[in-house]
């Protein structure tokens, strides 16, 4: 396990761990400090050992790295899309040769097991990849015209300057699924990465900087959270940014969409969830059970498509509740990440802590049944949570309707499926459901009836470079990955060639 004993500053980190670690914000192709002159530290959340510094940056660093942005623009629209694709090819290259660097940071600074980070990595390098190749095919289109005397053609055109908001639970990846449409559309970008994680996005930027990306394309600055919001609101107010795309809470892409309306941005927005998981009569349990450990406790729940409550027929209820209590017992192991035999990490900071377990204890005090787990780990130091199982809910309790974000795994019964239809759609959410069936007709009937842009059919983890990942509803709008994640990054201009016959 590592030691963090000794670790009082970034260079003795970095030199031991971390060979991408960076201290300094990515402007304009230059690693610089913020102009406050001030720093904040980073922790790791398994102890709260500091990992290192980052720059405090204000409104004032955000408009230096728009700027810079700004004047980089044309310069790299007009590349040939075959050259964008190129250098997007020489970061996945540099990734997947950083892969272990990567991961180690990701694990330091958010908790996640060492195997989860890894999977971070290589799930970042599969969007480079689609979008180096997809690079190409950002294509337009030539309409049958009215009449002869006109051609009718739709361009595609990069939107300019975006900016990225981006969170904590998965630092790289987030950022990476943006930045790799962004850049593969024309786009260049500044990039805000959360508090708690600023250095998976620095050391994206390092590797941006190895592979040779024209200076002013990828901009970071980092900051503490007080200066979240101003550096927010100078990204949606400038002029110079053409578009937002935010990946956090409901309550925050709110603000956003708001502070967007005065220069009429474009924004993509990918929120909350609260994602039901249905398990029908005729659903194989073992695999269903399977499902649900890694949609639920991946991340220890800290992900806006984890499972937030399971509804399982009643038909079947006893027995997948003992099978997932016993798998909940045997399989998940709390502690450091770089434990090669953990799997389950801490929760990201305090207040994710405090919320988690005030969930937990509200749906205590009005009669819910813990089935295993139910509070604080009793001999691990710091912020884990026992991963919990949950059953008698009912619809007063705050676990009916808000989202976890945690290891906390809440069980319903129900009867019919319109019933499990009306509950699992019965929120203002709209992200991702999943449902076990082997019925194939209401497998079909299900998927289609289900509110949100995402439905995983006898999975319990879909999301996939390839594939549109977004929500509808309060979770959001746009989509990342796949030939859709481009759209938020292009306009379309329609030009019409008149006078070509008399
Ligand atoms: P979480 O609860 O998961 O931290 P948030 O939506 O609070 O989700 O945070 C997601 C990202 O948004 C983080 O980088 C955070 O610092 C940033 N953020 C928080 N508040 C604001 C704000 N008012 N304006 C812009 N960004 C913000």
């Amino acid at each position: 396990m590592l030691n963090f004993a000794r670790c009082n500053g970034s260079q003795t980190v970095g030199r031991r761990y971390f060979s991408l670690l960076r201290d300094k914000n990515y402007i304009g192709g230059e690693w610089v400090a913020a102009s406050s002159g001030k720093t904040f530290q980073v922790t790791n959340p398994v102890n709260d050992k500091v990992i290192g510094i980052a720059q405090d940056s204000t409104p004032e660093d955000a408009e230096k790295a728009i700027k810079v942005a700004s004047g980089s623009f044309k310069m790299w629209a007009d590349l040939p899309a075959k050259e964008k694709g190129i250098k997007l090819k020489s970061l996945l290259k540099l990734v997947n040769t950083h892969s272990d660097d990567l991961a180690k940071l990701i694990t330091a600074e958010c908790g996640k097991p060492l195997a989860e980070a890894k999977a971070e990595v290589m799930y970042s390098a599969g969007y480079l990849e689609w979008y180096a190749e997809e690079a190409k095919r950002i294509y337009g289109e030539v309409l049958a015209p009215p009449n002869n005397t006109r051609e009718l053609v739709v361009l595609k055109e990069p939107i300019g300057v975006v900016g990225f908001i981006t969170p904590w639970n998965f630092p790289l990846a987030m950022l990476v699924r943006k930045a790799a449409a962004a850049l593969a559309a024309g786009c260049v970008c500044v990039a805000r990465p959360a508090e708690d994680t600023p250095f998976s996005a620095l050391a994206l930027a390092a590797l941006v900087e190895k592979a040779g990306f024209p200076a002013g394309t990828f901009n970071v600055v980092t900051s503490s959270r007080s200066q979240a919001g101003p550096i927010g609101q100078a990204l949606c107010a400038s002029p110079q940014v053409a578009g937002i795309s935010f990946t956090g809470s409901t309550a925050v892409g709110k603000i956003l969409y708001q502070q967007c309306a005065n220069t009429v941005k474009r924004l993509g927005l990918e929120l909350g969830g609260n994602a039901s998981y249905i398990i029908f009569p005729t659903a194989d349990l073992s695999r269903a059970v399977q499902g649900v450990m890694g949609s639920k406790f991946r991340n220890a729940g800290q992900a806006c498509v984890a499972t937030n409550r399971v509804l399982v027929h009643e038909s079947v209820f006893d027995k997948f509740s003992s099978m997932l209590a016993t798998a909940v017992k045997t399989q998940l192991v709390s502690g450091d990440g770089f434990d090669p035999a953990v799997n389950q990490g801490p929760l990201i900071n305090e207040q994710q802590f405090q919320k988690v377990d005030g969930i937990v204890k509200d749906a205590v005090s009005k009669g819910a049944r813990v089935v295993s787990g139910g509070g604080i780990h009793p001999t691990l130091k710091g912020r884990f949570y026992q991963p919990t199982v949950l059953s008698n809910i009912t619809e007063d309790m705050k676990i009916y309707n808000e989202e976890i974000f945690g290891p906390i795994c809440p069980l319903y019964k129900f009867y019919s499926e319109d019933e499990a239809v009306t509950i699992a759609n019965s929120t203002r959410r709209g992200l991702a459901n999943y449902f076990y069936s082997n019925d194939y007709a209401q497998v079909w009937r299900v998927a289609k009836r289900l509110e949100s842009g995402m439905v995983g059919v006898n999975e319990g983890l879909i999301s996939a470079a390839e594939a549109p990942f977004g929500g509808v509803k309060e979770s959001g709008f746009g989509r990342e990955g796949s030939r859709h994640g481009v759209d938020d990054y292009v306009h379309t201009k329609y030009v019409c060639f008149g006078g070509l016959q008399n």
